[in-house]
């Protein structure tokens, strides 16, 4: 399938693209994705027994041994031809900024600068007493056996806090820094593409009725419909590693 015409022209031409990604984008580099196939981690698994603040309290050990997995399935993907062709983009288009609420590194590792983590990264654990990160790399996973079901978090060197991961858990306010930086990269663009997002995820899913409003392409990629698509100026329905390089000038 080709892209349409009229959206590669909207990316040529485009000088401040902005990039909203979601679980999606990653779900072809083999990370699974939280609401769409039963392979989703969230199809496994009751979000509301592992990713809110009250979980961790709750029981730790289950937490952090269901992030060290997730950590381990990221540390072994790799990106795929979206991220590549994003950070290509991105080199001749030096104020392009991808917003992720991805808390994978595949951005970052596929050359991407500047990407702003709207739900933290499973890479900064920090204590939950004194908010410092671990004073030394931590432990990973190994390849062999079933993931642990339990694992009790390290202690914090300085205070001796258990550590938590850094990500943002339901019920937990956006970091700030990071969403300020959204907001403006989404009132600055020239052009918005969500790729790979539900959308029911607030305030992210916010972020694209805000380039809209102000007359704002904003094209959706993503192989499913999404609350999002009656209102954006474009949809197409495929997926992020097979439609971005298409789609993206070098
Ligand atoms: P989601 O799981 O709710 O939705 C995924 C979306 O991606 C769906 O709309 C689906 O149709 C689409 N999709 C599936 N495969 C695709 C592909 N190959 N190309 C393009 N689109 C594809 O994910 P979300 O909207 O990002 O939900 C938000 C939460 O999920 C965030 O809090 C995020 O932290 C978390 N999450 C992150 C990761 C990661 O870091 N890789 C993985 C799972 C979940
Ligand atoms: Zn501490």
């Amino acid at each position: 399938m080709d892209p349409p015409a009229e959206v590669r022209a909207w990316c040529q031409a485009a000088r401040r693209p902005c990039v909203l990604s979601g679980a999606g984008m990653s779900a072809e580099s083999g990370v699974p994705t939280f609401r769409d196939t039963p392979r989703s981690l969230w199809a496994r698994f009751d979000p509301a027994t592992l990713a809110t603040p009250e979980a961790y309290e709750r029981d730790p050990a289950l937490v952090w041994a269901w992030y060290q997995w997730r950590t381990h399935l990221v540390r072994r993907a790799q990106p795929n031809e979206g991220h590549v062709a994003l950070a290509r983009w991105a080199r001749s288009r030096p104020e392009l900024r991808i917003v992720t609420q991805n808390v994978d590194d595949l951005h970052e590792r596929a050359g991407s600068p500047e990407v702003i983590h709207l739900h933290g990264s499973l890479f900064a654990a920090r204590c939950v007493a004194c908010g410092r990160p671990p004073s030394q790399p931590l432990a990973s996973l190994g390849d062999d056996g079933p993931p642990p079901l339990r694992l009790p978090p390290p202690t914090c060197a300085a205070c001796g806090g258990l550590l938590r991961p850094g990500v943002v858990w339901f019920g937990e306010a956006l970091p700030p820094g990071p969403w300020q930086a959204a907001l403006d990269a989404v009132t600055r663009c020239d052009l918005l593409l969500v790729v790979g997002t539900s959308g029911l995820v607030h305030p992210a899913a916010s972020l694209p009725a805000q380039a809209l409003a102000r007359g704002v392409p904003v094209v959706e990629i993503n192989p499913q419909p999404t609350p999002l698509s009656p209102l954006a100026s474009r949809v197409w329905r495929t997926t992020a590693a097979v439609g971005l390089p298409q789609l993206l000038p070098d």
